[in-house]
């Protein structure tokens, strides 16, 4: 067998292997197959192969082993094409067809397809099935290929490495939602952390320096699609737990491209700018997490540009900190299931615009904690909320407004297309028209608007409002997506253009006459001339009749092309002549069209930054009108900022609840709420106890969501609302296994209680639901317990705190600054019913068993649990009588005599059964045997317990 090694030109003896298979001629590995053997020649190393690939296999294996890790898209004509592993893994996801094309190495070469035309819809599933994707184009035509020499290989190159945090196509990113790629680095010693993110389709850039156990908190307030930490980093302490926390996928970059000295350059180089000092000195861990970022998004642009925004610089202290179990928990912006639907953000959402939609998902996301900027987001949702009739007609114009901010970006990333340029203009005029409804009771308008409004005013903006006119006269209705398809500069805009389009249609015409004049001489009445891309035009006559083009004299003119089974194809001097005329219009008109698409691309690079102004100035009006459109619809009002860290509610509703009951037609019982972290007030922390499914988790948690959507900027769903600014928002309700994390039910709850406890300060919102439920009785109450001196002692924050433990209730009655409230229910009939009301007292009873019998436990397991219950109440050694009161604290309570349960009757049925060796029955007997046992289970099966029907 022979031994080949494949050298690329010029980098001997330093081999670089481009065959697989076959025996080691040099010391290296065998690879086992190729993605392995890839990943071999991408770490330098040597492959043999024992035959030789053709020339066109070398380019695909020497481009491939650049990217062993992504999916090669390689461009073939019409088709991107995939090779080897690639075909197969792609064709199973994609349910394509696998084929092959040729040998490599004695093997078929697996391979499959996709046409290039509808490609984006493919990479979208590819994407979202977590895979990259490289993309390779062909760097020049087959016809300039072969001035270089008969068998020369079309020049090809990656142009782009597709992943899921670096996209910008439409079809590509959900309108609606934005996309972060965040690169997680760290300082020396590991404490400081630094957040570089980055939406590519926006070009927005945050820099967010915080510390090593904040990170998920902070990682989770942003809407990561792919993020990025070094190799050392991932296999670390810090970033390993969080890949649940996060939830996308996380790529691991070589240590060397977090260097903080590479972070600075590319940072200088991107902004053009020699010294970094306007932007406030950088910790390492934000130089290293910058250099990440960067390098990564140069990658995957294949040494493109970059272009992203200046970074704007966010630590602690802006932002309501919301850790990554209390988000989850709130169902902010997807519910408990990873949905969308059912989160608040889905409930308050009447956002009419892609970007406003962004705009408000982020600020719930991230809750401001400036006065400042809290009441200049009211302020405008009040003035759009006192207008109804106006803001109506605003936003029927904003309806009309495309996604200015990605299709300004995609075009500045060399990425956009003539649909681009005309949602610009479009955005432009449907924006100005919207502020010009507003322009007349503009006076006393709050500041917020009126920056919006000077933005967004052409006459404010001669060069945007003339750019935006070109644009409309500019280019034609229902352009292409593609610049490179031409057609989409409309008529009269371009002389040259015009007068090219015009020499191609005239020689159309011309055509058009040849078919007429070659059939009246040639008396072939079903002559036609035709075009496809093998042969161009060509005329076409029917086989039977095609004999008198062939001979004299007509062969002279007609020049024989081809013949059919049915058909026979010609073509004349004159009409080549004319194709070639038509061609080389058409070339010359799409060149045309290519020079004005650039020239506009340049016009908006130069006005990026009022465009830029502009699309916020868009999501601004869009945010503040929507959120005065819920509030109108669901009679929410605007939250008073008081000094003190107080709650005061009346008829707080959970907005996400209500709207779902009133979709049911039912209705939601509004409640008052009252806290004081002070104590001067109102209670500081509120026991809240009632039945199961009385409304206590609804209850905290539209407390906590109220403070959540006033921080945003946003009006609360209540008759009134005032609270003191939180520091932090904390939640703890209901529990959840983490097992992928290796934690226990309990194991989660605790550590949650944990945090809350640790971090929560006097100026915090804590909401906990049920804690100490996930172990035995007592353990659990101490643990409440606990808990509940220590929220209302040490942290000194607001609290709800709902329980099923009603020993909690004597406690919290002695406790200065905390009071007890419940949840009413009233039995009627014997049937329980829940009135969803908050009064002041502990619940007198649990009700729990009357709970199963509505959740359909059979009555016979409902009869004995009444029975159970009344024996423990009887007793008195049930949870009602246990001895925790007598002791405080309560851990080092003595622990009570364990309390038994009644012995159960002895059943007849178990007794029967103990008398039978099922191995020994005959089938006679067996059958007697049923009938037996169902005479003495139906005289059984009378109910003796209290809830007896
Ligand atoms: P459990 O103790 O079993 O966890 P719970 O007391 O926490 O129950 P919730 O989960 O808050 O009860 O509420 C149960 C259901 O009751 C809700 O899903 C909702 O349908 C309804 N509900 C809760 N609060 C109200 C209210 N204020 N008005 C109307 N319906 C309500």
């Amino acid at each position: 067998m022979e031994n080949r090694v494949l050298v690329r030109s010029g980098e001997a003896p330093r081999c670089h292997a481009l065959a697989l298979f076959g025996q080691t001629a040099h010391p290296v590995q065998m690879a086992e197959d190729f993605t392995e053997a890839f990943r071999a020649v991408a770490r330098g190393k040597t492959i043999a192969a024992n035959k030789g690939p053709t020339p066109f296999m070398v380019q695909y294996l020497d481009i491939k082993a650049r990217h062993p890790e992504a999916l090669l898209f390689f461009r073939m004509g019409d088709f991107y094409e995939l090779f080897f592993d690639d075909a197969v893994d792609a064709a199973a996801v994609l349910d394509i067809t696998l084929t092959a094309r040729g040998e490599h190495d004695g093997k078929p070469i697996p391979m499959a397809g996709v046409p290039y035309h509808a490609a984006e819809n493919y990479l979208a599933r590819l994407i979202k099935s977590g895979r990259t994707v490289a993309v390779c184009e062909q760097m020049e035509s087959p016809a300039d290929a072969k001035k270089r020499g008969s068998k020369a290989v079309v020049a090809r190159d990656i142009v782009r490495i597709v992943t899921p945090g670096t996209l910008t196509e439409d079809t590509l990113l959900p309108a609606r939602q934005g996309q972060a790629l965040a690169a997680v680095a760290f300082g020396k010693g590991g404490a400081e952390a630094a957040i570089a993110a980055a939406d590519v389709s926006t070009g927005q850039f945050d820099l967010i320096a915080c510390s090593r156990d904040t990170l998920g908190e902070h990682l989770t307030a942003l809407p990561v699609r792919e993020w990025l930490a070094t190799q050392t980093d991932c296999d670390g302490d810090t970033i390993k737990p969080l890949r649940n926390v996060v939830g996308a996928p996380l790529t691991e970059r070589p240590d060397r491209s977090a260097h903080p000295a590479r972070g600075e350059n590319l940072l200088k180089d991107m902004l053009g700018i020699s010294a970094l000092d306007a932007l406030g000195a950088m910790s390492r861990a934000e130089l290293s997490a910058i250099a990440l970022l960067l390098d990564y998004v140069s990658l995957t642009q294949a040494g493109g540009d970059i272009r992203l925004d200046p970074p704007r610089r966010s630590g602690k202290g802006n932002a309501l900190a919301i850790d990554p179990a209390t988000r989850a928990s709130l169902e902010i912006d997807r519910s408990l299931a990873g949905e969308r639907g059912g989160s608040l953000l889905a409930t308050v959402d009447r956002t009419l615009t892609a970007t406003g939609a962004r705009l408000l998902a982020n600020r719930l996301a991230q809750p401001s904690r400036d006065r400042v900027e809290i009441e200049a987001r009211l302020d405008a949702v009040a003035w759009f909320a006192d207008r109804s009739v106006l803001r109506g007609e605003v936003r029927d114009r904003l309806k009309a407004t495309p996604d200015l901010e990605r299709a300004r970006t995609r075009l500045r990333l060399g990425r956009g297309g003539p649909r681009d340029l005309a949602a610009i203009a479009a955005a432009l005029f449907a924006a100005d028209g919207a502020v010009a409804v507003m322009a007349e009771p503009m006076d006393g308008a709050p500041e917020t608007l009126k920056a919006a409004m000077g933005h967004l005013t052409l006459a404010n903006h001669p060069s945007l409002a003339s750019m935006a006119e070109d644009l409309s006269k500019a280019i034609a209705d229902d352009p292409p997506l593609l610049a490179r398809d031409g057609g989409f500069i409309a008529p009269g805009w371009d002389a040259g253009l015009d007068e090219t389009r015009g020499l191609r249609d005239g020689a159309r015409r011309i055509i058009a006459g040849l078919e007429r004049d070659y059939a009246d001489e040639t008396g072939i009445t079903g002559l036609k001339i035709k075009y496809n891309n093998v042969l161009g035009y060509f005329i076409d006559v029917a086989a039977r009749v095609a004999d008198p083009l062939m001979t004299a004299p007509l062969n002279q003119r007609f020049i024989h092309r081809q013949t059919l089974a049915k058909n026979v194809r010609f073509t004349t001097e004159a009409l080549q002549e004319l194709a070639g005329r038509i061609s080389r219009a058409e070339d010359e008109a799409k060149a045309r069209e290519r020079g004005l698409f650039d020239d506009f691309v340049s016009r908006i690079e130069g006005a990026n930054v009022a465009l830029g102004a502009a699309a916020g100035a868009i999501a601004e009006l869009d945010v503040a009108s929507s959120l005065a459109e819920w509030a109108e619809a669901v009679g929410a009002v605007r939250p008073y900022i008081a000094d003190a860290p107080v709650i005061r509610a009346e008829g707080l509703r959970h907005p996400v609840v209500e709207a779902a009951l009133r979709k049911d037609g039912h209705g939601f019982t509004s409640n008052d709420l009252a806290l004081d972290a002070t104590g001067l007030t109102a209670p500081r922390l509120t026991l809240i106890t009632g039945p199961n499914m009385a409304g206590k988790s609804t209850f905290l948690r539209q407390a906590a969501l109220a403070v959540i959507l006033a921080q945003a900027g946003s009006f609360v769903p209540a008759r009134a609302f005032e609270f003191g600014l939180a520091d932090r928002v904390f939640s703890r309700v209901g529990a959840s296994d983490d097992l992928a994390r290796g934690r226990s039910t309990f194991m989660v709850e605790m550590v949650e209680t944990a945090t809350i406890l640790s971090q929560a300060t006097e100026h915090s919102m804590v909401i906990l639901d049920e804690v100490g439920r996930g172990t035995s009785t007592f353990d659990g109450l101490a643990i409440a317990w606990a808990a509940v001196e220590h929220l209302h002692d040490v942290n000194g924050c607001r609290a709800l705190f709902a329980t099923h433990y009603h020993e909690l209730t004597d406690l919290v009655a002695r406790l200065k600054h905390a009071e007890n409230a419940s949840l009413r229910a009233r039995e009627w009939k014997g049937e329980l019913i829940f009135l969803h009301e908050v009064q002041a007292g502990p619940a007198d009873k649990s009700y729990g068993v009357q709970v199963a019998k509505l959740a359909g436990l059979p009555k016979r397991a409902v009869a004995r649990a009444a029975e159970i219950l009344a024996t423990l109440e009887a007793d008195g050694g049930g949870p009602t009588a246990l001895p925790l009161f007598a002791a405080a604290p309560p851990p080092t309570a003595p622990q009570p005599e364990p309390f038994t349960l009644p012995a159960p009757q002895p059943s007849p049925t178990v007794e029967l059964l103990d008398t039978i060796d099922p191995d020994t029955l005959t089938p006679r007997e067996a059958l007697d045997l049923i009938y037996q046992l169902k005479a003495t289970g139906s005289g059984q099966s009378k109910p003796e317990g209290p809830m007896a029907e």
